[in-house]
């Protein structure tokens, strides 16, 4: 938990806002119309508690959604500009249910483009309901060519894919299809109604070899996707934790005030340094064995005591969950080339196949 007092924000974020739209939306469903600063000096703390389902108010015009992580869903967030919706993160199909109405209560404007922020299913495979929702998907290059060699099932290489593999224990994907991004950049994409600019931008590997910040200038906020997670949510299987160190370097250049994670609560810009913190003592712990011989068999020997250690720090301890033991060999293997193997769902999916 963060501490320190908020300071100062600006005067929009301490005005109270309730659109028309949201009175009659608020007595149905729980939602969190106290812009995110004001929010903060009330609680006296810059750290947002979970505030799952509930429509949260950044910002005039922008909204954060904290995803049910029991229902696999992801964090969204959605940019209302002069003539159309911007969604933040596909999620899964039904997250997309579940998000649409909460969309609309907060705007009629049409919903015209969805942002993945990666490749995975959680933030990518209800692309298929934002089009038939009238959103058109977009990704990163990056993001395109992880989806081209993950999802081996749509691209025909193998009929197991990760989509194939995730239909296996959720309906919604069984009942929707594989929607790859329909507009692809590669560093920098720009929308500006010359009210409201968004900036996707991809800053470097990280929790992927695609992922796209979404970066409001204007109001300081930063959704990060899973690049940068609030909680014990990061998955390192697919990224590069070498790489991942100097792209959050990249994403605090821009001094966010707002950061909405991926996963778990928003939070301040400090978050960006507690993610960053976690991910250099980790590196730290690890390195030592990276250079001894049989160093992977004795980093598993003392991943507990590894955990001891870490968890006493009270900056990144909320971090350490149940990933911490791939964590720490998928560091090993960045640095040496050496996996376990056991990072990559389809592998596991192989696996199972032979049974
Ligand atoms: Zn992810």
């Amino acid at each position: 938990m963060e501490n320190r007092r908020a300071r100062g924000s600006h005067s929009f974020f301490k005005r109270r806002l309730a659109p028309a739209s949201l009175r009659g939306y608020r007595g149905r469903m729980k939602a969190t119309l106290l812009p995110f600063m004001a929010a903060l000096s009330l609680a006296g703390s810059l750290q947002a508690a979970d505030k799952i389902g509930e429509i949260q108010l950044v910002a005039p015009n922008v909204y954060f959604h904290q995803g049910d992580l029991s229902k696999g869903h992801c964090n969204q967030g959605w940019i209302v500009f002069k003539d159309f919706v911007l969604v933040i993160d596909g999620n899964f199909p039904s997250g997309v249910e579940e998000v649409l109405p909460k969309i609309k209560a907060t705007s009629k404007k049409p919903i015209k483009y969805v942002v993945d922020t990666h490749h995975h299913g959680d933030h990518a495979y209800g692309n298929q309901a934002w089009a038939e929702a009238g959103a058109t998907p977009i990704a990163s290059e990056g993001a395109l060519a992880e989806m081209k060699k993950y999802e081996t099932g749509y691209y025909g290489r193998h009929p197991l894919g990760r989509w194939e593999w995730a239909a296996k224990s959720r309906a919604d994907v069984r009942n929707s299809k594989l929607l790859p991004p329909q507009i692809i950049f590669k560093d920098k994409m720009v929308f500006d109604d010359g009210t409201m600019r968004a900036e996707l931008l991809y800053l470097g590997n990280a929790h992927t070899h695609g992922d796209v910040f979404v970066w409001l200038p204007k109001q300081r906020i930063l959704f990060s996707g899973d690049a940068c997670v609030n909680g014990p949510y990061n998955y390192m299987g697919d990224g590069n934790s070498i790489d991942w160190l100097k792209t959050l370097d990249a994403a605090k250049e821009l001094k966010p005030k707002i950061m909405c994670p991926g996963h778990g609560g928003m939070a301040t810009a400090s978050l960006i340094d507690d993610q960053k913190t976690y991910f250099t003592t980790l590196h730290r712990l690890v390195k030592p064995f990276t250079t001894k011989k049989a160093g992977q068999q004795m980093l598993t020997a003392q991943t507990g005591l590894l955990r001891k250690q870490v968890v006493k720090n009270k900056q990144i301890a909320r971090y350490v969950g149940d990933k911490f033991p791939d964590q720490l060999q998928k560091i090993f293997g960045d640095y040496t080339g050496q996996t376990l193997g056991r990072l990559d769902v389809q592998k596991k999916a192989a696996e199972e196949e032979k049974k």
